[in-house]
């Protein structure tokens, strides 16, 4: 079989902030108001530093207000929760972003619930999860949302396929089912206690990997002509003693199986922050009153 159709997620990433560009520019000449994010950073995890410098630097490009709060590592759960209020109270700010891994004196949970579901644009708010799982208009988590726009640019019709999702996190896999059992998907949630998981993955039409471990889903492992998701990001030492990113998948080997894959770096990773831009526009428009904008995703 010929190899797979790579999907590109750094092109289709691009497309996504050039249509959350147009409708800032829309916004600011009919509304009058651009929408603005704010991200709090606490402590020095440089992973994370990286992300926010992201972030920041995608929110300018695309014409919003981009607002940056760094906080050092000792910072407690109570100056935290006074600027999450100040940020719910700021009229210029329509998406808070607090940054996990937060320190281990702060309750991650008591911050998520902090924040004002309206300018939740993470999507981890209990509201917004409630809300998203009765099929109600939500904030939806970025990485699972830019994984079904990446879907759906190669099968625009999700209609009765057999969808399996390794990994159950709150962040990536429990949304995952949510929004594919929403495209009419037959969803089944694989996770480390899951039976056969190998002859459970080869039954996916659609195979979504979320799960933090470097390569473990093998060719063997897929369905001929599947498409393949590969939300894992894994930082590896190569032979020759060099460091690289990998995902989840064995991507040379399941890329001669598959109908369609994520290479990784360059598939899931760029979604995240455009569909995070892409919430901060839906949050801002909920928060004017305005009819929130229908991102074309199968256009994509
Ligand atoms: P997580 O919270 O650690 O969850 C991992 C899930 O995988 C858990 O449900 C776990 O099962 C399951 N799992 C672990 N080992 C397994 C095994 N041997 N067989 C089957 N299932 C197994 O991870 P996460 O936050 O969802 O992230 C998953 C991956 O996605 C990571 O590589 C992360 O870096 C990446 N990620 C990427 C982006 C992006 O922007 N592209 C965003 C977020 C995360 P149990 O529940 O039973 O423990």
């Amino acid at each position: 079989m010929a190899d797979a159709h790579v999907i590109d997620g750094k092109a289709i990433a691009a497309k996504v902030r050039a249509e959350v560009a147009a409708n800032v520019a829309r916004l600011k000449r009919d509304h009058g108001f651009v929408p603005g994010l704010a991200v709090v950073l606490v402590g020095e995890d440089p992973a994370s530093k990286v992300y926010v410098k992201n972030k920041a630097q995608q929110t300018a490009e695309v014409g919003m207000k981009s607002v940056e709060h760094k906080l050092t590592a000792e910072t407690s759960e109570a100056a935290l929760l006074e600027l999450v209020g100040q940020l719910n109270r700021d009229d210029t700010i329509h998406g808070i972003l607090v940054q996990m891994p937060l320190p281990k004196q702060i309750d991650a949970l008591k911050v998520i619930e902090a924040i004002d579901p309206m300018k939740d644009v993470d999507g981890f708010h209990a509201v917004n999860v409630g809300r998203l799982s009765i099929g109600e208009r939500a904030l939806v988590p970025c990485t699972p949302s830019g994984s079904v726009i990446l879907t759906k640019s190669v099968k625009k019709d999700l209609k009765g396929l057999n969808a399996v999702i390794v990994g159950r996190s709150n962040i990536v896999g429990k949304p995952m089912a949510q929004l594919l059992i929403r495209e009419d998907c037959t969803v089944t949630v694989a996770h480390s206690k899951t039976r056969d998981l190998e002859g459970v993955c080869r039954a996916a039409d659609l195979l979504i990997a979320a799960v933090g471990r470097p390569e473990m889903i093998k060719g063997s492992w897929i369905k001929p002509g599947a498409i393949v998701i590969d939300v894992g990001i894994n930082r590896i030492t190569g032979a020759d003693g060099k460091g690289r990113l990998v995902g989840d998948v064995a991507y040379d080997e399941c890329a001669k199986v598959a109908g369609a894959i994520t290479p990784v770096p360059g598939g899931v990773g760029p979604m995240t922050i455009a569909c995070l831009l892409k919430n901060t526009v839906e949050a801002a428009e909920m928060q004017h009153g305005l009819p929130v904008t229908e991102f074309d995703v199968s256009s994509h």
